[in-house]
């Protein structure tokens, strides 16, 4: 299910090198290349869906795969409290159309988001 040209499939292929942490039978979980916090780790599905809603439609088991690999990974990072975020569209800031769930952690965030 790789998408030509799709930069987190290239990552889940190995392709391109990425800082893995974490990965199970549905997903990968990485580093993220400019971390906006102490702990930023994408994961993502290892099969192409364009955005959060789409893979809940479509791979729901993959979608609840990606909170839980998200809070092992805090947890292996000793991280109690985190913030999880799916940007969809652009205007919402996603500028990779392969679904990522954000996990960032290790700082305070504020609220509203910018
Ligand atoms: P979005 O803006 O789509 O929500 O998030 C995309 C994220 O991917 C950004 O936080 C960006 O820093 C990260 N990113 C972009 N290119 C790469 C890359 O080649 N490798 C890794 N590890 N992260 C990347
Ligand atoms: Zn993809």
């Amino acid at each position: 299910m790789e998408e030509t040209d799709c930069l987190f499939c290239k990552i889940v292929a190995g392709e391109i090198p990425a800082e893995v942490v974490h990965s199970t039978e549905r997903t990968v979980a990485f580093r993220d290349l400019n971390p906006q916090a102490p702990t930023h780790v994408l994961v993502v599905p290892k099969a192409h869906f364009a955005n959060a809603a789409e893979l809940a439609a479509g791979d729901p088991v993959a979608s609840a795969e990606l909170v839980t690999a998200a809070a092992a990974v805090a947890a292996a990072e000793g991280r109690e409290d985190y913030r999880l975020v799916y940007n969809t569209g652009a205007d919402a800031g996603q500028s990779v159309f392969h679904t990522h769930l954000h996990l960032l952690a290790g700082r305070s965030f504020g609220w509203p988001p910018g």
